[in-house]
């Protein structure tokens, strides 16, 4: 199957090549021609499979018929959780896009000035990627109308209700047309997503393409138990000064903390940045530009912050803080492993802390080593503690655990 074979015509199908973009990915094949048929659509699909152009290039391409009334409202509204994943999903827009004569989009987002999104809304625009907030502000002084919009996506709608974005989205989706198109994406579709989703849609068709990645990266998962703060910050330093470490991405459970293991970092010769929410939105853009060029090599950053970084030369995810819920942990160390290159992901676990290594692996189906540094031991050996029933037990060197046998506990 190839784009062509989906749907796609001729402008976008150049961008696609030149992008290597060889094949569609399953949730692109699954969804490319439902979405250009007018369907409305419930997607899970796991991170980095390609939910942005399974939903953009039919958009694109739908974008080509006229629009069905005059005006200059947009004829395509991305919902998304935050600013950083909203101006990726738009510069996504205009990359995919870039044949399409005078496509205009522009992008809504919190956290920036207002002056620029109102010259836009002047114009007639295409689409419109925002987050719900700062869209919710634009309604309300009347500077946008949505009588020609025909699609409504929702991406990561789950992220979005987390967010405690349920009652903007519900306002939001009040002032649009009942009979327009509605995707929407979420990594599950169970309890207040699912009911919202049903709410939103009409006769929608359902496609899951399953929690494992079918085009794995290659991520090698590797756990350090520490003793303490003290202990935890000498392992994270060693693990930095290790020569495999081009870019790394450290975790940090607060904004706080964000900030002091920033510091502590520099103090100690990293060239170091941290990204937290509640950065100015033009200091956000810095920061992942200097990332980008690798004038940075470790971010620190909190888990919202983070998501949707996709920067190739992240040779190494650390988790300083463990993730709150296995999900997280997912979309943490999906920040390595981009491009096709491989990655490590180092979670540094207090001993308290180690039932969360439990619901990872459930979660993820797969196994996390345990590993020491030479010199660096904690002091409590988890080995007699760490009790798993009807599993292998634990060992210094997992690699002898059957990976067959978690796989078959599942
Ligand atoms: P998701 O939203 O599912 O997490 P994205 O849409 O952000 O995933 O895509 C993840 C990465 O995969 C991006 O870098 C994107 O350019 C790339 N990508 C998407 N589709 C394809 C494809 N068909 N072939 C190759 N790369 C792709
Ligand atoms: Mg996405």
């Amino acid at each position: 199957m190839n784009f062509a074979e989906l749907g796609i015509g001729a402008p976008m199908l150049d961008v696609l090549s030149r992008a290597g973009y060889t094949e569609p990915t399953a949730v692109q094949a699954a969804a490319i021609p439902l979405a250009l048929a007018g369907r409305d659509l419930l997607v899970s699909s796991h991170t980095g499979s390609g939910k942005t152009a399974a939903f953009m290039l039919p958009l694109l391409q739908r974008l080509k018929a006229a629009p069905r009334s005059p005006g200059r409202g947009p004829r395509v509204l991305v919902l998304a959780p935050t600013r950083e994943l909203a101006m990726q999903v738009d510069a996504a827009a205009l990359a995919y896009g870039a044949g399409l004569p005078r496509l205009r989009t522009a992008a809504l987002v919190g956290g920036t000035p207002y002056g620029l999104q109102i010259r836009k809304l002047e114009r007639p625009l295409d689409v419109v990627v925002a987050t719900p907030g700062r869209l919710l502000d634009h309604i309300g002084s009347g500077r946008i109308d949505f009588s020609r919009l025909e699609t409504l996506v929702l991406d990561e709608a789950d992220r979005m209700l987390d967010m405690g974005f349920l009652a903007d989205i519900e306002a939001i989706v009040a002032r649009m047309p009942q009979d327009r198109q509605t995707l929407l994406f979420s990594a599950t579709l169970d309890g207040v997503v699912g009911q919202l989703a049903r709410r939103l849609t009409r006769d929608a068709q359902r496609i899951d393409i399953g929690a494992t990645p079918e085009r794995k990266a290659d991520i090698e998962q590797v756990m350090l138990f520490a003793d303490d703060l003290r202990h935890k910050t000498r392992l994270l330093d060693a693990l930095l000064r290790g020569a495999e470490v081009r870019q790394c991405v450290v975790f940090a459970a607060t904004k706080r903390s964000t900030e002091d293991l920033c510091g502590l970092l520099a103090d100690s010769g990293f060239s170091v940045a941290a990204l937290h929410g509640d950065m100015q939105q033009g200091q956000r853009t810095r920061t992942l530009q200097r990332l980008r060029d690798g004038q940075t090599q470790v971010l620190v950053a909190t888990d919202v912050a983070a998501r949707g970084i996709d920067v190739a030369g992240i040779s190494h995810v650390i988790n300083f803080d463990a993730p709150r819920q296995a999900e997280d942990y997912v979309h943490r160390i999906g920040r390595t492993g981009r491009a096709g290159r491989s990655g490590v992901a180092v979670t540094l676990m207090g001993h308290h802390e180690r039932h969360r290594v439990r619901d990872i692996e459930r979660f993820t189906g797969q196994p996390i080593r345990i590993d020491v540094i030479p010199g660096l031991e904690p002091r409590f050996r988890p080995a007699p503690a760490f009790k798993r029933p009807a599993r292998p037990g634990p060992s210094r060197r997992p690699s002898d655990r059957p990976h067959a046998r978690w796989q078959g506990t599942r």
